[in-house]
């Protein structure tokens, strides 16, 4: 409180404005710098003792002071809902796996009454063929969580001393997504994309790459297991002048995704072959298993990844595995319009910004469907198909059709014939 002597003072220790650096005004009080200072310090010890409450019967959880509330698995799964449509499977179990992984993280910071148990970390593998929605998942979880991330494409990769980049600059890239806070950014969601590219099997027949991947596949498993690399700050290859940042990927969650081009089949056989009793249908027959069946990739053993080229350490280090689906027309369909930034509604948006309402009929979104199904590289087929039958329309709606309703139907799409545009209906 100031005092009768009109000098501002400390509220806690009396000293005066002039004994300290600065002071904090608040409603009638005031507080020094060094009263912040040893303040914050109780408030950190507090923290650093703080032991979790013994689970209520209820199963009741008790939000950790001083940090924002762990979203469930539940309510993270409720968020990817908003953007990814299908893959229930990969989404459930990468909501409880994220859930997992910064549970562990928090389980660093704080004395806990298991001391002597360690959280494994669990990086995560995703299979599943091009354009169901690996990138997606993971860029989603990453915003949902609010974590930097980044994308690394393995193909790309190379061990030191071959053209391409080190792996290294997976972290730098991450780095880049924190905006260089070397804290955030440990604790990031990497993914990266084609690790099935690095299988062993010599398909890959290039002079300039390690030919085999196999010597990336070693050098990211050490970043995967956590380990403190030196980074360039900014991006690029490591060399003798620069200063270099100690990144500790510990805390860092990798997920890996991939096609696995050619898995399908073996897991079909191996599913018809060795399992008497065995049937995808859960009928006890045994019977051949269709290697075309959408969600064969739910079936795949870390054996099948062992054989499809993965080496076994790398294969450990990814202990969550999970599938993605392949897309059916229906689930396209969906794509379309359903989620929180679905293609149609971007075209609508654009359209909107030229005074245009932009309407697709039923038949003209069943029609998208049918061409990006046979184009075979799932939802990112919707995108090339809509963009071709857009063109022309884009080209002109900006200077003619300001104020009108353009309708698609189907022959738009098939055919690229011209849209209907009509009065717009005016509003009561
Ligand atoms: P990949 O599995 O090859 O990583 P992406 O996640 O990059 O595929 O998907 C390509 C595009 O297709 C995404 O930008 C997204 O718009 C769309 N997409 C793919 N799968 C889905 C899905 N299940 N739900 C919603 N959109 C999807």
């Amino acid at each position: 409180m100031p005092v009768a002597d009109d000098v501002i003072r400390c509220s806690f220790c009396s000293r005066t404005a002039h004994e300290v650096t600065s002071m904090v005004a608040g409603p009638e009080v005031y507080i020094c710098d060094r009263c912040i200072h040893d303040a914050s310090g109780i408030v950190r010890g507090d923290l650093q003792a703080y032991v979790p409450p013994a689970p209520t019967a209820g199963g009741g959880r008790r939000q950790v002071p001083g940090r924002p509330r762990r979203m469930t698995p539940r309510e993270i799964k409720g968020k990817l809902d908003e953007h990814v449509i299908g893959q229930d499977i990969a989404k459930r179990t990468l909501s409880v796996a994220v859930y997992n992984h910064y549970k562990r993280i928090e389980a660093q910071d704080y004395l806990h009454a298991y001391d002597d148990v360690e959280l494994e970390k669990s990086n995560i593998l995703l299979l599943g063929p091009s354009g169901t929605g690996k990138t997606l998942l993971a860029r989603t979880l990453a915003k949902v969580l609010d974590v930097p991330f980044s994308i690394a494409d393995a193909t790309a990769l190379t061990e030191a001393g071959y053209v391409g980049e080190d792996v290294e600059s997976i972290l730098s890239h991450l780095l880049q997504a924190a905006d260089y806070d070397v804290e955030r950014a440990e604790r990031g969601i990497i993914y990266v994309d084609e690790v099935d590219k690095l299988s062993r099997r010599g398909d890959n027949a290039s002079i300039t790459r390690d030919v085999s991947g196999e010597g990336v596949q070693q050098a990211l498993l050490k970043m995967l297991e956590g380990t403190v690399a030196g980074v360039p700050p900014k991006g690029g290859r490591k060399h003798p002048e620069q200063s270099l940042v100690q990144f500790d990927t510990r805390n860092v969650l990798f997920i890996c995704g991939g096609a696995f081009d050619g898995l399908a089949p073996q897991i079909a056989r191996r599913l018809s072959r060795g399992q008497i009793g065995f049937s995808l249908d859960g009928d006890g027959l045994s019977r051949t298993v269709d290697a075309a069946d959408p969600t064969l990739f739910r079936h795949a053993e870390p054996d099948d990844l062992l054989r499809y080229g993965l080496i076994p350490e790398l294969i450990g280090r990814l202990p969550v595995l999970t599938a993605l689906d392949a897309l059916t027309p229906p689930d396209l369909r969906r794509i379309l319009t359903e989620p929180k930034n679905a293609l149609v509604r971007q075209y609508q948006k654009l359209f909107a910004m030229d005074g245009v309402d932009l309407v697709l009929d039923e038949d003209a979104l069943d029609a998208v469907v049918d061409r990006a199904m046979a184009l075979k590289t799932g939802a990112r087929g919707l995108r090339s198909v809509l963009e071709q039958a857009m063109l022309d329309l884009m080209f002109e709606a900006p200077d003619t059709r300001a104020g009108a309703v353009c309708r698609i139907g189907a022959a738009t799409v098939t055919d690229g014939a011209p849209p209907v545009y009509e009065e717009r209906k005016a509003t009561a």
